[in-house]
């Protein structure tokens, strides 16, 4: 007998790995600094939506409870959060 069901969970599998996109690389707005971190280790790197770490940092506000800056590591510039009518670009 055929197992139909086990079949589709590990298509489903499959697909989930190869749609996983690569980290973009980020640049700082201030001081240019690359703002993608170390790779991930692949063990865990199935809990994280990226490939990389990122190294901004999110400055949230406890009001609108979500992130609305970023701040830069190096040279601790801040920079407003992009977003659209569809949500966060970033
Ligand atoms: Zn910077």
């Amino acid at each position: 007998m055929s197992r139909p069901a086990n079949a589709l969970k590990e298509m489903r599998g499959t697909v989930e790995i190869e749609e996983k996109e690569e980290t973009p690389i980020t640049y700082c707005p201030h001081c240019n600094a690359n703002l993608r971190g170390e790779p991930i280790p692949e063990n865990i790197a199935h809990h994280y939506s990226g490939t990389h770490w990122g190294r901004r940092i999110g400055i949230y506000d406890f009001e609108l409870d979500r992130v609305v800056k970023w701040e830069c590591p190096d040279c601790h510039g801040t920079w407003e959060r992009k977003w659209d009518q569809n949500g966060w670009l970033e």
